[in-house]
């Protein structure tokens, strides 16, 4: 049987990866989160309802120990189970111009997207090495591309992933394992539920924000054997914001 890990798959980007990847490739959907249990369950029931199979599984991504144990635990637990597919997608944004940008939320929005896809990566890679196969795929963002103003913080946990992507994808492609980031611009999502959308979508060429879906589209297609030739790549979804 194979698995999917699927960070932050509660809400948002990471339930609506979580569903694509069951329908399309049958795979066990680990849902992660850390603090929402009622919103995992409704990931878990839209996969079940769909025929699929998946189980909930709380951690806190930053937490290194958490992460590790959780997952060894799932390993003993489940010895003819593979993990396939890791989607590090948990992700949070504490925006400020830089002046105010507390410590704390410096290193909370690093700790969960960068420290994050470490802590994740860790806990799965060397099972990967040994079956000679895997995907992983980091959920990075424009920001990390482009650097917005009043990100500092989240720019510099995007730009990071996205480095440790390119990197890392060279170290493990001799395993059939690729690693590649995606880069969402504007999505419709909780995190962006309090931005003035009439105003900003004037910015993005298509006129609109993207949606959940359009972004776990792009994630299933990386996860398929289709795909296996893409590696280290950074794939933007934007609306044509940014190239
Ligand atoms: P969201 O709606 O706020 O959902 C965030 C998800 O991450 C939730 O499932 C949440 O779990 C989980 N999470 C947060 N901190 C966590 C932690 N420490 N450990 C484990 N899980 C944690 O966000 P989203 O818009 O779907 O964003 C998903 C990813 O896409 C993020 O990495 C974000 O940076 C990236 N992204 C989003 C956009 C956008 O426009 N929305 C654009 C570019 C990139 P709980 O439900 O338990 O809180």
């Amino acid at each position: 049987m194979k698995s999917a890990l699927v960070t932050g798959a509660s809400r948002g980007l990471g339930k609506a990866i979580a569903i694509q990847l069951s329908l399309d490739h049958g795979l066990h959907i680990i849902i992660n989160y850390t603090a929402n249990q009622a919103a995992a369950e409704a990931t878990k029931s839209e996969i079940e309802a769909n025929g699929g199979s998946a189980e909930l599984m709380q951690f806190d991504v930053k937490n290194n120990q958490e992460v590790q144990d959780k997952m060894q635990q799932w390993f003993t637990n489940n010895p003819e189970n593979k993990i396939e597919v890791l989607v590090n997608n948990a992700g949070i944004t504490r925006d400020n111009l830089f002046p105010w940008v507390s410590e704390n939320d410096w290193d909370d929005v690093i700790n969960t997207s960068l420290k994050g896809m470490y802590n994740c990566t860790q806990a799965v890679l060397q099972k990967m090495l040994r079956n000679r196969s895997g995907r992983i795929i980091n959920v990075a963002s424009l920001s990390g591309l482009k650097g917005v103003p009043g990100q500092t913080n989240y720019s510099a946990a995007k730009g990071g992933m996205i480095a440790a992507t390119k990197a890392l994808s060279q170290e493990v492609a001799k395993r059939n394992i690729t690693v590649n980031a995606v880069a969402p611009g504007f999505i419709l999502s909780d995190m962006t539920s309090d931005l003035p959308i009439d105003e900003l979508k004037k910015m993005v060429p298509a006129n609109r924000f993207g949606t959940p879906q359009e972004v776990a589209d792009l994630v299933s297609f990386i996860a398929s054997p289709k795909a296996a030739y893409i590696t280290g790549e950074v794939i933007n979804i934007n609306g044509g914001i940014y190239a």
